[in-house]
């Protein structure tokens, strides 16, 4: 059975290589595929390392989209095309050509061993916050917190690199 439409929000991340072209090319991936439909992103920002502090500097954004996926197939799907970009799992927290989170799956609280939505530290990013400030200021986070009142847009750690790497378009409206 096809899982009812949910919203969900996406946190994409490249500090290796071409960081501009992995997340568009991710950004691409995801809305080809079957059951997930992009509706809003975010511009791509460069954001300074979080955990280990010794490596490149990464590019981020967010993008909202329509998943009809259960959460394992939505982490399922996110892995896989982590997999075809060619990302290596090293060591946590290791520079990566790609890397896909689950940062909210409509209202749902997910405590599994291998699935933690919010994505854990998701109200203490300032990376996934500012732009999730951009394409969903009003957004509650399951805890109430509302993003206007946690991103912090004068954080240094967080500048606008480019505009969003896909169209933007009024949500239901077909491209
Ligand atoms: P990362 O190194 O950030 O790609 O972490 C990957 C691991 O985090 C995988 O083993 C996932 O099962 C786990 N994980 C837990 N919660 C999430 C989430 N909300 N989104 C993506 N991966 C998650």
């Amino acid at each position: 059975m096809t899982p009812s439409p949910v919203r969900v929000y996406l946190g994409l991340g490249s500090n290796l290589g071409e960081r501009a072209t992995h997340l568009t090319g991710a950004v691409q991936l995801l809305d080809a595929s079957p059951g997930l439909s992009i509706t809003r992103a975010s511009s791509i920002y460069e954001t300074a390392p979080w955990g280990d502090e010794e490596q490149p500097a990464y590019l981020n954004m967010v993008l909202e989209a329509t998943a009809e996926l259960a959460p394992g197939e939505l982490l399922a799907l996110s892995q896989s095309i982590e997999n075809t970009m060619g990302r290596e799992r090293t060591r946590k927290w290791a520079p990566r050509v790609i890397d896909i989170d689950i940062l909210l799956y409509g209202e749902h609280i997910i405590k599994a061993a291998e699935l933690q939505v919010p994505h854990p530290h998701l109200s203490a990013r300032q990376f996934v916050l500012v732009p999730l400030l951009e394409i969903a200021p009003d957004l509650l986070l399951p805890d109430g917190a509302r993003v206007a009142e946690l991103a912090d847009p004068s954080s240094r750690c967080v500048v606008w690199y480019a505009a969003a790497p896909w169209p933007q378009r009024h949500r239901g409206e077909r491209a």
